[in-house]
């Protein structure tokens, strides 16, 4: 085989095969032995080793879109982000980390970190400069996410990736909403990358996993740390996983393109007082956005205009579902301030830019005009309840 590099959509079909050499199947056999044998043998395998052949194998294609040496499958998001954070953390260690973060991963440090004497500081805001000035003596690792949950900020992942360097201090980033097809931070300087699988990767709304892709050198330090934790994924759903990734990079460029559109679209509406995507030329980061990511992603928010009630408008939604995940082939819409932001005061809400009036939209891969249909009949049907109501 030549060394030159595989395209997407080659690495998400071919790399990470197991090939069926007992009966020429098309696909990978699924291999679901616990016990393998260890006499006279190179590898010792067992599920929680991580290296079953199914999850040796679909590393292989996670590590290959991620431009990384290698990877490790999860059991969820947070079991590689926890894993992760627990290989490179430990007493006495701090961590740096971005304010606008995944709640799941916020928990997780505020719950967990103090119990492992792990410090932490969350950065004021997401520019370099918030990161340089929350850096302590004792900080071993930055961690960022971009773009960001729910309002689309987008941090310079160069940017940390040199400040970090100039200090011999790891960083690591939560790659989910941008994807590898939209988004290789590697190659921007950064040493780890993670993702809830559970999102894009899996991408029917069906699939609970996670991955970590970085150098040899730190995957083996988090195996050693994950062995111990025991976060592994079942090998039937990591066959799974592995079929859903065949159509990582047709899904995601179609909701990529769809999600263009609407935002597009919904920016002129009438109805609608604000739109957050990075690839519109109004958001704060497009030229930055522009500058690191390959496409702007699938998921962008928007501010319904103060007459429209968020939650009626979700619940009249036909075609579009609300649903708490995201990133499925089909779209669905959440609200921020009923769900993931819920537990914050109205005050603390708006201090961090959640207001009543937002929706996140995950976007699928339906047709635009469809799409753009059920929003409109939905925002009639308000309207016009309201005119009655008069
Ligand atoms: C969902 C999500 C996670 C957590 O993943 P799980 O698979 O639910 O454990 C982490 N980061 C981001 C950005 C997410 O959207």
């Amino acid at each position: 085989m030549s060394k030159q590099k595989k395209g997407l959509n080659t690495i998400c079909t071919h790399v990470g095969e197991i090939k069926d050499k007992q009966f020429k199947g098309a696909v990978s056999p699924m291999f679901l032995s616990s016990s393998y044998e260890f006499l006279d043998v190179d590898v010792k395998r067992y599920p929680r080793y991580f290296n079953t052949p199914n999850q040796e194998y679909l590393s292989k294609k996670i590590a290959a879109l991620e431009h990384t040496e290698a990877a490790m499958i999860f059991g969820s998001g947070m079991a590689a982000i926890s894993t992760m954070f627990l290989a490179f953390l430990q007493k006495g260690d701090h961590l740096v980390v971005q304010n606008t973060l995944y709640g799941g991963t916020v928990n997780f440090i505020q719950e967990e970190f103090p119990k492992y004497g792990i410090e932490y500081t969350f950065t004021n805001g997401y520019s370099v400069e918030d990161f340089e000035s929350a850096i302590q003596s004792n900080t071993k690792l930055i961690h960022i996410e971009t773009p960001s949950n729910p309002l689309m900020t987008v941090t310079d992942i160069r940017g940390i990736s040199k400040l970090a360097k100039s200090k011999s201090i790891l960083t690591s980033i939560d790659n989910t909403f941008a994807s590898p097809v939209n988004q290789n931070p590697i190659d921007l300087g950064i040493d780890m990358v993670m993702h809830s699988a559970t999102k894009y990767f899996g991408g029917h709304s069906d699939i609970c996993a996670g991955a970590v892709a970085s150098t040899r050198e730190h995957m083996e330090r988090i195996w050693n740390v994950g062995k111990n934790l025991g976060g592994s994924l079942s090998d039937m759903t990591v066959w799974l996983l592995e079929r859903s990734m065949k159509t990582l990079g047709l899904r995601v460029k179609t909701q990529t393109k769809n999600a263009m559109k609407l935002a597009k679209w919904l920016e002129k509406h009438p109805k609608i007082s604000k739109v957050y995507y990075p690839g519109l030329k109004t958001h704060p980061e497009h030229q930055l956005a522009k500058s690191q990511m390959h496409g702007f992603g699938a998921m962008l928010s928007f501010e319904l205009t103060k007459d429209l009630d968020a939650y009626k408008f979700q619940k009249n939604l036909k075609l579009i579902k609300s649903s708490m995940s995201l990133a499925g082939i089909e779209s669905t819409v959440i609200s921020p301030h009923l769900t993931s932001h819920a537990l914050l005061t109205e005050a603390e809400r708006q201090a961090v830019g959640i207001s009543d009036q937002l929706i996140r939209f995950s976007v699928g891969i339906e047709e635009v005009k469809d799409l753009k249909r059920d929003i409109n009949k939905t925002i009639n049907k308000l309207l016009k309840k309201q005119e009655m109501a008069v």
